[in-house]
């Protein structure tokens, strides 16, 4: 693999009690690079995702950020190396307003005219989240919920961006926002973790994907190349 890491996940194995997610887990994130993980529900995405940013504790395996052993880290002593996880079901605080869920992404940086530029970023990237910014966040459609998560995880500028779902339940046009925005924060050279249902969105954006299936990498290879392969095709892409 020629690809200079970022992210390094080798065998990773998690367990549920006596139920194994993930079975030994390999990939790797290279610098600047869009990484999708696809595969049925319950192959394992989520799991890796939280295994990655520190939400769970992997039973066996090592995981490497930027040349460091980050295994079983917790997830608060990741964001100051640089990764910010949008979780499943997005993570929001509810009963906080709009504006104080973007305050608690910039939690950790001191760099308060940066931040306040940042901010300004988000709200050109997502207009409805300033329109909004004094409402509770619970308030927020489906949709606006997962720009917040988002623009959240771009406050505390990480290296890595873990994304579980981003087009989860959301039409077409927000879907579309949204990963136009990846590509932009992407072309800035965030790298991105991407879990996506959406197998077609996800690989045609991406440029390295792996296929998961029952806690193992069953396929990997370029995202144009996953997307062409006909047994891609025909398990991921509904052909
Ligand atoms: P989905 O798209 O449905 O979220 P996934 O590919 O993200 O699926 P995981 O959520 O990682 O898959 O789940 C992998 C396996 O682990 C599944 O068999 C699931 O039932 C199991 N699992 C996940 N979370 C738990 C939990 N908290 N307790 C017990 N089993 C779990």
């Amino acid at each position: 693999d020629p690809r200079p890491p970022l992210l390094t996940v080798e065998d990773v194995k998690v367990h549920y009690g006596a139920i194994q997610a993930l079975k030994g887990v390999s990939l790797s994130v290279g610098k600047g690079e869009v990484v999708a993980l696809i595969g049925a529900n319950g192959a394992g995405k989520t799991s890796t995702l939280r295994a990655v940013s520190g939400m769970l504790k992997p039973s066996g395996g090592k995981i490497t950020l930027a040349g460091q052993n980050i295994t079983g880290m917790k997830a608060h002593q990741l964001v100051p190396k640089g990764m910010a996880h949008a979780p499943e079901g997005r993570g929001i605080f509810p009963n906080l307003t709009v504006q104080e869920n973007l305050d608690l992404g910039a939690y950790l940086r001191r760099d308060t005219e940066a931040i306040a530029a940042d901010q300004e970023k988000s709200f050109g990237l997502f207009p409805v989240l300033k329109e909004r910014r004094k409402q509770m966040a619970g308030t927020l459609s489906g949709g606006e919920q997962q720009m917040l998560a988002i623009a959240r995880a771009l406050l505390s500028r990480p290296q890595l961006l873990l994304l579980d779902e981003p087009s989860l339940g959301l039409a077409p046009q927000v879907t579309e926002t949204i990963f136009r925005t990846l590509r932009d924060v992407n072309a800035t050279g965030m790298s991105i973790l991407l879990v996506e249902q959406n197998a077609h969105l996800a690989l045609s954006m991406a440029h390295y994907g792996y296929v998961l299936e029952t806690g193992e990498v069953v396929m990997a290879g370029k995202g144009k190349a996953l997307l062409e392969s006909p047994e891609v095709r025909k398990a991921y892409l509904g052909e």
